[in-house]
Formats: structure tokens, sequence, C-alpha cells
């Protein structure tokens, strides 16, 4: 099975190429046409080195609409090393989409810089749970057009003691979105995540 199966546009393709990303893994070839395919939710069991980050990204960079300057995906991580991973990732998949911009937010970083991204428009925001509420209490970053919410690592965010920051972030989303969770393990806190925000969500494991 190659990523054109999956039902990945050209320029994607292309992009896949490059990297050297000849076979999508276990968690790729279940994950990307169910959510290309649905707006089901999605509960992921995945670790890292799975290859979750294009599990959840390359169906976001298919299927964004690049023309429109709303953000349409907000993707939440536990750590800034990780969100500057995933913003990467997403940059690489996304070349030869003219016109596809991502930003990552993170805290210990100059606010008016990343405010400044923002008003550029960007289609794709990846953030730490801190610093997307406060760019959403300034209003910098407006989630009232977001068809995809990704929690990335669930388990580590609420480790981490983010469960407030991922309730703030969610209700600043609409209902209409496709939420995609992606977690190793899935004690009380991340199955707590699920039920309350998520509705009949399909499980897939990698
Ligand atoms: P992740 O689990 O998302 O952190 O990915 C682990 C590593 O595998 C990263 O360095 C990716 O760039 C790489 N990777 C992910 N998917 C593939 C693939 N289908 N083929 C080759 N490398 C991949």
């Amino acid at each position: 099975i190659t990523f054109s199966d999956l039902g990945l546009k050209e320029p994607i393709n292309k992009a896949l190429v490059d990297l050297g990303y000849e076979s999508p893994t276990v968690i790729q070839q279940k994950a990307i046409p169910q959510i290309i395919s649905s707006k089901d939710d999605l509960k992921a069991f995945a670790q890292t080195g799975t290859g979750k980050t294009a599990a959840f990204s390359l169906p976001i960079v298919e299927q964004v609409d690049e023309n429109s300057n709303h953000t349409q995906a907000i993707i939440l991580s536990p750590t800034r090393e990780l969100a500057v991973q995933i913003g990467k990732n997403i940059e690489d998949f996304s070349k030869y989409i003219p016109n596809l911009n991502v930003t990552t937010v993170y805290g210990g970083a100059n606010i008016e810089q990343q405010i400044r991204q923002l008003k550029k428009g960007v289609q794709i925001v990846v953030g730490t749970p801190g610093r997307t509420v406060d760019l959403i209490r300034r209003r910098a970053l407006k989630l009232n057009n977001v068809d995809w919410l990704v929690l990335d690592e669930a388990d580590e965010m609420l480790n981490m003691g983010f469960k407030e920051e991922l309730d703030k972030v969610l209700e600043a989303t609409p209902d209409t979105k496709q939420t995609l969770l992606f977690s190793a393990t899935f004690p009380r806190e991340v199955e707590a995540i699920a039920k309350n925000y998520m509705e009949n969500p399909v499980e897939i494991t990698s």
C-alpha cells in the first residue's frame, strides 16, 4: 500500500516523495482514509514513533481550504518542542500547496510576534495549551471557523495539568468540528475528555 492509495492529492504525494516517505505506517493507513471520508470524531491509541503526526496532519492538509484565511485546524500538543516539530512537518507536507499557512504558538516566546503571524491569516495553528488560551483571550486567535481540533498526546497534556486549558479551547470551537484525540494511554482523565467532548468516536490503534 502506498500513500497514493490513501487518496491524497498530487502536491501532497510529491512532498512525501521528497521526504522519503514510501509507505504509510499502520496508524496512517487507518487514520488517513477515515478522517478524509468521515466527519466522525476519532480516538487513536498511538505512541510517539508510530507516525501519528502524519496520521492527523495529512488529512488536514488534504482538506483545508487554502484560499480562505480562517483558522480551520487547531492542533494542541503538550510541549514547545513537539509543537514546533508538528509545525515543521506540516510545512513539509504542504510545501507544494501555495497559500497554505501554518503557525506554531507556544509560551516563553514573544507573543506580539505570534499575534502578527496570526493576523496574516493562517489556516492551521499548532499550539501549546497555555499560550493558545492566552491568544484566544486576547482575541488574536479565533476558533469559530475550526473544522478540525487535534489533541495530540492527550495523556501528557493532562499529566502536565492542562485540563482547564483544554476545556477552554474545546469550548472556543464550534460543535460541528471533528475532534481527533491521540494518546498513548487512556487513563480516566483522558476518557473523561473523550466522553465530554466527543460523540460516538471511531477508535483505532497503531
Ligand atoms: P511520529 O510518530 O509522528 O513522531 O513520527 C516518527 C518518525 O517517523 C518521524 O521522524 C517521521 O518523520 C517518520 N515517519 C512518519 N511516517 C513515516 C512514513 N510513512 N515513512 C517514513 N517515515 C515516516
